[in-house]
């Protein structure tokens, strides 16, 4: 039982610095947050030790009764949080979630129609190097260059074209909300299944800040870590039981073994967190300095820097940051809000003249700061900060200290520090 910084010191020092890092950078990544203690406590204890292949009463292991409350606990509460029939909360992680989802509706050569890639569309929408592109006929729909927003008018003429079996709603990076009712009457005028990926707002959705797809879909997948603020993992949902076998046999033993009942145990812990007027009040301010991002780079001093806002602004939990009038492309940016303390991450813009690897936008989000506890004044002068970083010049000295200041003025996990 020796501590970990006796026993293995090399790895203790990663995880201090990975510490320090968090606490003294503003992280502004979409899908980052930062997990409660005790989300932290249960996915660290003694539950990773145990085998429970199976679900809660029906387990191919002894001794899981302990394991099986905590479980039908976690599926109990997502339930109650979404409005949902059936949950499924043993999926290892988002992309183990839409695998176990997409193999549940299609089979491989099936078709699926989902949101490209380079337009917001996630991995496992049908990207090419993804088991989905590699297994699934993909057809993608676009967002239209002028609003920016997705064209529906394209996935009704696409879903007639190609009849899908699978519609996939739901995005990685897209700062506008989905017409899930629009979807669901396409799917329905095809025969298609509708599958809604809500990884990224699905803590908004808890808040009510955001539609709940649950109504509308056959089947709901989420991550739990990113607006959610949960351990890192995945869940499936649906508004009836129909799929309830498909789902849970897809999962196990379709593709996962044993499940993580420690992160699960976490899982549980998150929605209860979830379901606080504390959360709503976070997911509120999260929203709040996302607007607050998007009015302060769209402002005459940002957009004479050729800074620009996609779609014009925001609905939910980051923003997409439009330099292609710039001087500066995504990689140059990213690099730039990096030197000052803020950590965000390049993404292509739809059409990007400038490849994947570079691109030409940021993707900017609001969650992890917001469980920080940042204001909306707080936000605009993070926003302000952000505005002066990406002028063609700036005193990166006088931005660190801005960063420095709000930092100290959030302190994050006191008392963890060694
Ligand atoms: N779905 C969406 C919409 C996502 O944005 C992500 C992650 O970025 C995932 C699924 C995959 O989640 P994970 O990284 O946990 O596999």
């Amino acid at each position: 039982n020796t501590p970990l910084h006796e026993l293995d010191p090399e790895i203790a020092a990663a995880v201090d610095a990975e510490l320090l890092r968090q606490q003294s950078t503003l992280e502004m990544i979409a899908s980052e947050n930062f997990a409660p203690l005790a989300v932290m406590e249960a996915q660290g204890s003694v539950l990773t030790n145990k085998y429970a292949e199976g679900y809660p009463g029906r387990r191919y292991y002894g001794g899981c009764e302990h394991v099986d409350v905590a479980e039908q606990i976690a599926i109990d509460r997502v339930k109650e949080l979404f409005g949902a029939e059936y949950a499924n909360v043993q999926p290892h992680s988002g992309a183990s979630a839409n695998q176990a989802a997409l193999f549940a509706l299609a089979q491989p050569g099936d078709t699926v129609l989902g949101l490209d890639l380079a337009h917001g569309g996630h991995l496992t929408h049908g990207m090419r190097l993804n088991f989905s592109g590699k297994q699934f006929h993909v057809v993608a729909y676009h967002v239209d260059a002028a609003t920016g927003l997705v064209d529906m008018a394209e996935v009704e003429r696409l879903a007639k074209e190609h009849r899908p079996k699978v519609i996939i709603a739901g995005w990685s990076a897209y700062p506008r909300q989905l017409d899930f009712a629009a979807f669901r009457r396409i799917a329905d005028e095809v025969g298609a299944y509708l599958w809604v990926d809500m990884a990224h707002f699905a803590g908004l959705v808890a808040a009510g800040l955001h539609p709940n797809p649950v109504p509308h879909a056959d089947v709901v997948t989420s991550t739990t870590h990113k607006t959610l603020g949960g351990p890192r993992g995945g869940i499936i949902l649906a508004r009836s039981k129909e799929f309830a076998k498909k789902l849970n046999s897809s999962v196990f033993p379709g593709f996962q073994g044993g499940p993580l009942e420690h992160v699960i145990a976490a899982k549980a812990v998150s929605f209860k967190v979830a379901a606080s007027e504390e959360f709503k009040e976070r997911q509120r301010r999260t929203v709040e300095g996302a607007r607050i991002l998007a009015e302060r780079l769209t402002a005459p001093d940002a957009r004479a820097a050729g800074v620009n806002v996609l779609s014009g602004g925001t609905d939910v939990h980051l923003i997409l940051v439009d330099l292609r009038e710039s001087e500066l492309d995504g990689q140059q940016a990213e690099d730039r809000l990096h030197e000052v303390g803020i950590t965000v991450n390049r993404n292509a813009v739809p059409n990007d003249p400038r490849p994947p690897m570079v691109t030409s936008g940021l993707r900017i989000g609001t969650p992890a700061l917001a469980t920080r506890g940042f204001t909306a004044e707080d936000f605009t002068e993070v926003a302000d900060v952000i505005a002066e970083a990406l002028k063609p010049s700036y005193d990166a000295e006088a931005l660190k200290a801005r960063v420095k200041a709000l930092a100290d003025k959030h302190p994050l996990y006191p008392g963890l520090n060694k």
